[in-house]
């Protein structure tokens, strides 16, 4: 491991000031996965500044009954809050479906939306990755791609967004508030947080150098019938081959009001609105696949998830049929 300076910050506004006055620094709390690619010299900060005794571990309420997440809440602590398991269960699903215990007890909110790829060229140092090493080749294209994406790619990139988290707050409409060098917030809808993989995979979410994450706010709930549905390799401690985050509002028979985002398809996470749109005209399944599945490119290895999408969204949406058991 290169060698690296540490300090600790006691407030958000002190950690984005250390981050400015060195370069190369990087923010660091849970660690789950900057650590590891550190190990790696994938990552080679010179600089750590460690968030993790800053006062951004709390839920709260939100503006106009939502719900705001403090960047520090761990995934385990999210997953069990009773206003999130009451309101938001599509949330608490995908959280308990990611990762292993001890992952998500250390793996923090802002951290969960910054992981980076998974893709085992992007950690093997002697393979061509342009997101590693921009300009270097993509070693996955004509490689074993039986994981990547099939939706969102290009020549340079394709690599699938790794978090199960973040296709749930895509379909919850979540936000994500950050704090800037000079006092500069933004509030960032995740729809614009995460970037396609264009020719800078290397560039994967909307954040300027030093710019921390304070919390993730969710709008007041949607309520329906809320399912996150995920088909993986075993049962725990895997990623998604794909999965489905649905809201199902239903007035009688008829889907009023329709949310699906998808995991495992997309070099980000997947939210497809013309199939929501879809689902509210009356169609079935079989038409809002074919609008998840518009425009996908596939590999030798991955077609299959053409297949396996269809599957898991017709078994999700009849989960969300009245009388259906989840
Ligand atoms: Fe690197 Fe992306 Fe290609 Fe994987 S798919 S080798 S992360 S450029």
């Amino acid at each position: 491991m290169k060698a690296f300076s540490y300090r600790r910050a006691a407030s958000a506004e002190e950690a984005v000031a250390m981050a400015a006055s060195q370069p190369g620094s990087r923010f660091i709390a849970g660690g789950t996965n900057l650590l590891d690619l550190m190990k790696l010299q994938i990552e080679t900060p010179a600089h750590l500044v460690d968030i993790n005794r800053i006062d951004l571990d709390r839920v709260e309420p939100g503006r106009n009954g939502g719900l705001r997440i403090g960047a520090l809440v761990r995934n385990s602590d999210l997953a069990a809050d009773r206003r999130v398991r009451e309101q938001y269960p599509l949330l608490s699903r995908a959280l308990l479906s990611g990762a292993s215990g001890q992952l998500r007890n250390k793996a923090t909110t802002a951290g969960n939306l910054l992981q980076r790829a998974r893709c085992p060229y992007f950690y093997d140092t002697t393979q061509a990755c342009n997101k590693r090493q921009p300009g270097s080749g993509c070693a996955a294209i004509g490689g074993a791609s039986r994981s990547h994406a099939i939706q969102g790619t290009s020549d340079h990139c394709i690599a699938v967004h790794p978090s199960d988290m973040a296709v749930a707050m895509r379909a919850l409409d979540a936000s994500v508030e950050t704090l800037a060098p000079g006092g500069v917030r933004r509030i960032i809808p995740i729809a614009d947080f995460h970037l396609l993989p264009g020719s800078t995979p290397q560039r994967e979410n909307a954040l300027a150098a030093g710019e921390l994450i304070t919390s993730v706010t969710l709008p007041a709930p949607i309520g329906g019938t809320q399912v996150y549905r995920k088909v993986r390799d075993r049962a725990s401690y895997a990623f998604a081959m794909v999965s489905v985050a649905a809201v199902m509002v239903r007035d009688g028979p008829r889907v009023s009001r329709a949310r699906l985002a998808f995991g495992g398809i997309g070099t980000v996470p997947w939210r497809v609105e013309a199939a929501e749109r879809a689902l509210q005209d009356g169609a079935g399944a079989e038409a809002a696949a074919d609008e998840a599945l518009a425009g996908s490119r596939t590999t030798p290895d991955n077609q299959f998830k053409q297949v396996l999408i269809r599957r898991t969204l017709a078994a999700t949406l009849a989960q969300t049929l009245p009388g259906a058991t989840s």
